[in-house]
């Protein structure tokens, strides 16, 4: 898949490190990204929509798909299957838009081995028991499905170092800020400028 005009941003982090918010924040404040709605054999949460969080799908559908080549990246998170779309990406990105995935750090590594673009963000929270927390407070899991999530952050907490940037979420409003001032910079690339007339007017 060839860079189109949109820029891809990758963004992972452990379960309850407020990346949802962040993301919708995000994604509310600026016309210009489009959100890849990836596909799930997990149940949807009560407050969730088919298509619009996740498109849910069964074990059998899904690994159809893996064997007819959907995916630009798929992998197993906390027992399930998760993928993004080859397709919903390439649509996003043939409207000019930018794209956000939000992907465990799996999915971001296989990217990162097969694409040569994309800004990769990481989102933690300053401990491991203000992700307990927020995943409390959340009560969107069972004790046994968070107890997996957390054991599982600590895995992915080590996978900080292959990302460009990381945001600790000590407040939502100064990690948001994080977010936008590194979606702004990215679109402020002087290398990203082909012809100096493009930006200047030269007479
Ligand atoms: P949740 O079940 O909380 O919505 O998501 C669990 C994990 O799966 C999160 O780390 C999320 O980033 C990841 N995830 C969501 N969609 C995808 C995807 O398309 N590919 C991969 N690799 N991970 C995903």
């Amino acid at each position: 898949m060839k860079q189109r005009k949109g820029k891809l941003f990758v963004v992972s982090a452990p379960s309850g490190a407020g990346k949802t918010t962040l993301c919708s924040r995000l994604l509310g404040n600026f016309g210009t990204v489009g959100y890849s709605v990836s596909f799930t054999t997990r149940k949807p949460r009560h407050d969730e929509t088919d298509t619009e969080d996740y498109y849910f799908i069964s074990v059998e559908e899904f690994e159809a798909m893996i064997e007819r080549g959907e995916f630009l990246e798929w992998a197993k998170v906390h027992n399930n299957y998760y993928g993004t779309s080859r397709k919903t990406v390439e649509d996003i990105l043939a409207t000019g838009k930018d794209v956000l995935l939000d992907i465990d750090p799996k999915g971001a590594r296989q990217l990162k081995n097969s694409l040569d673009y994309g800004i990769y963000i990481f989102i933690t929270a300053p401990s491991m028991e203000d992700l307990k927390t927020r995943l409390i407070n959340r009560r969107t899991e069972s004790e046994e499905i968070m107890n997996i999530r957390l054991t599982n952050a600590l895995e992915e907490v080590q996978h900080i170092h292959e990302y460009d940037y990381l945001i600790v979420n000590k407040e939502i409003n100064r990690a948001y800020n994080d977010l936008e001032a590194i979606y702004i910079a990215e679109h402020l690339r002087a290398a990203d400028v082909e012809k100096i007339e493009d930006i200047m007017d030269l007479n």
